[in-house]
């Protein structure tokens, strides 16, 4: 009867602790929203609003790889602030204010998910189309993996030394056109990417170092035919 007692007002008290426990937490631990987070909320709202425009007009390339990518993380880390933020403001707000920042938020992150998924896009479809490139055969336009050069201007790719040999004939001028037009005239190196005199538009070099080494003896020359031009 003795221990029975004692279960009994063991029982009752362990119940009453943990009744007495949930709203202690919540006084201990409320969620408040104040008009700091609510201005911080609008704030991150208005930012948010022109990353996603300004992802809207980026036309993916590989040069802006790194930019997108960071705006990319931003909006991803303001939507999960807002997120939690909206979250919490359920409790707090009136209801239809409550409901026109959600509906904001899921048309933002409804666009920002689009353009991800169009920039990813882009960005795949432009892998693929360089890796075509970089891997057809000039002769028989056969995609190859392992593909060969032109040795001599490294500007004809082909899949095999047959396709190279059927192939000569007709790529012979070009290849020692390319040669002409893309070879530096201090080093002599031929490169795809060339650079010209910006002022006589006649020399054309490698590199900056290339071109800077040039200069004092073709300064005069330079000269000359830009006043004859
Ligand atoms: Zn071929
Ligand atoms: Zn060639
Ligand atoms: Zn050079
Ligand atoms: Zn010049």
């Amino acid at each position: 009867m003795k221990n029975k007692l004692y279960i009994a007002l063991f029982v009752y008290t362990s119940t009453s602790l943990v009744y007495a426990m949930g709203p202690i937490q919540q006084q201990e631990f409320p969620i408040i929203i104040n008009d700091e987070q609510v201005s911080k909320y609008n704030q991150e709202g208005k930012k948010l609003t022109a990353d996603v425009n300004q992802l809207q007009k980026i036309r993916y390339s590989p040069e802006l790889d790194d930019k997108i990518t960071e705006i990319v993380e931003t909006v991803k880390e303001r939507l999960v602030w807002l997120g939690e933020f909206t979250v919490k403001a359920k409790d707090f707000l009136p209801q239809d204010k409550y409901e026109d920042i959600e509906k904001n938020l899921l048309f933002v992150n409804a666009i920002f998910r689009k353009e991800y998924n169009r920039l990813i896009l882009e960005k795949k479809s432009q892998m693929a189309l360089a890796y075509a490139q970089a891997h057809t055969c000039s002769g028989c336009s056969k995609l190859t993996k392992h593909i060969k050069q032109c040795t001599r201007c490294k500007n004809r790719k082909y899949c095999s030394i047959n396709c190279l040999r059927d192939d000569w004939q007709k790529h012979k001028n070009e290849c020692d056109q390319y040669i002409q037009d893309h070879t530096c005239c201090v080093c002599t190196k031929v490169v795809k990417k060339i650079n010209q005199c910006s002022q006589c538009k006649k020399r054309k070099y490698c590199s900056r170092s290339c071109q800077v080494q040039d200069w004092p003896s073709h300064k005069k020359a330079c000269l000359k035919i830009t006043i004859e031009q």
